[in-house]
């Protein structure tokens, strides 16, 4: 009777392991514009190489950044290729060189019923969450962008950007009703996005323009919000983007304690994403940078290697962004599907294709 047990068990182990395998219900897919293997590297140093977040990863793999027009690609050109699975011209964000309007991972998940997500640290019009909604031939078209993510099948949005809102319907008051037409919620503090049931989708707008520097626990935050909602609306599965925005602006400043400091905002929410995956067990979590900025080197205070360390020292190349490789990290279901040294845009059609299966 044991002997029976213990093999019922193994076989409903099996069978959860397949089911494992094959089903993915949800993808967090978090974007740290900026981020290089430098940036990760730093954090590691900087921890005295305890492990991270980045050291847990499951399986990791290589993503090339240039766009079709660029070798240094813009977050523009990059998100487009992430979000969409194209890769497409600097400055365009959701169309191809000659104005084709692109399909989005979101727009692939609306489509099969699941619920969609974007969190960011700046404004939700910028380039990389833009880029998951929006098709316009330039990624400062800031309110026609305003137009589409108001149109836009986004159930819950979680960023800054209500400047944009105000310029484009000419008050906050007439652009709630815009909101609420369109089915959303405008919520404009933390608190209220804790308390609120999500009955209705959810446009949280932070900030006027960016939700803020030195953005502490907030990404971490705002993901574990956004689950909640998702899991207290339906169970139809979710696809959420989450950007760690400022870590590319603490690269152009050439600044490496700001950067720590966005990228610690940064891990904290993959941590969130993190956990739900192992919880949920079948949760994809996907880590990876738009691109690199600032051209980060990390070397030694001393080049006499005869000598024990003499100090390290952050040197930047440049103020702009950088052509190298950016790393991905994988995490929970499917995790082991994603390899290799790929395109950027390859990782974005993979993601629509995972979620398509
Ligand atoms: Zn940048």
């Amino acid at each position: 009777m044991r002997k029976l047990t213990l093999l019922l068990l193994f076989v409903a182990s099996l069978a959860t392991e397949a089911l494992a395998q094959h089903e993915i219900k949800n993808i967090i897919f978090l974007i740290g514009d900026g981020m290089g293997l430098s940036s990760v590297s730093m954090m590691q140093l900087e921890n005295h190489y305890e492990p991270t977040i980045f050291d847990r990863a499951e399986n990791i793999a290589l993503q090339k950044t240039y766009s079709l027009d660029n070798r240094v690609t813009d977050s523009a050109a990059s998100g487009t290729a992430l979000a969409t699975g194209t890769k497409t011209n600097n400055t365009m964000l959701g169309q191809t060189p000659d104005g084709k309007d692109l399909v989005s991972l979101m727009d692939i998940a609306h489509e099969r019923g699941m619920q969609t997500g974007l969190i960011a640290t700046t404004y939700l019009q910028h380039a990389t969450p833009g880029a998951f909604y929006a098709c316009t031939e330039s990624r400062h078209n800031y309110l026609t962008i305003t137009e589409q993510l108001v149109a836009s099948t986004i159930d819950v949005a979680i960023g800054g950007g209500m400047a944009f809102f105000e310029e484009q319907y000419g008050s906050k008051e007439v652009a709630e009703v815009k909101l609420n037409k369109a089915g959303y919620e405008l919520i404009e503090d933390m608190e209220t996005l804790k308390a609120t049931k999500g009955d209705r989708r959810v446009m949280a707008l932070l900030g006027a323009k960016e939700v803020g520097e030195n953005s502490g626990s907030y990404l971490a935050e705002a993901t574990a919000e956004a689950i909640r909602l998702f899991e207290e609306r339906g169970d139809e599965g979710f696809a959420l983007m989450v950007e760690g925005s400022l870590i590319d602006g603490m690269g152009h400043g050439n600044d490496a304690k700001a950067m720590q400091r966005e990228m610690d905002s940064f891990m904290q929410a993959i941590e969130v994403a993190v956990e739900y995956a192992e919880e949920s067990g079948d949760t994809l979590v996907v880590v990876t940078a738009d691109h690199e900025t600032g051209g980060l080197a990390i070397v030694s205070g001393n080049a006499d290697f005869n000598l024990s360390e003499q100090g390290i020292e952050y040197r930047w190349a440049t103020d702009g962004h950088s052509g190298q490789m950016v790393p991905i990290y994988l995490y929970g279901a499917g995790a082991e599907r994603i390899n290799g040294i790929m395109e950027n845009a390859e990782l974005g059609a993979k993601l629509k294709a995972l979620i398509s299966e």
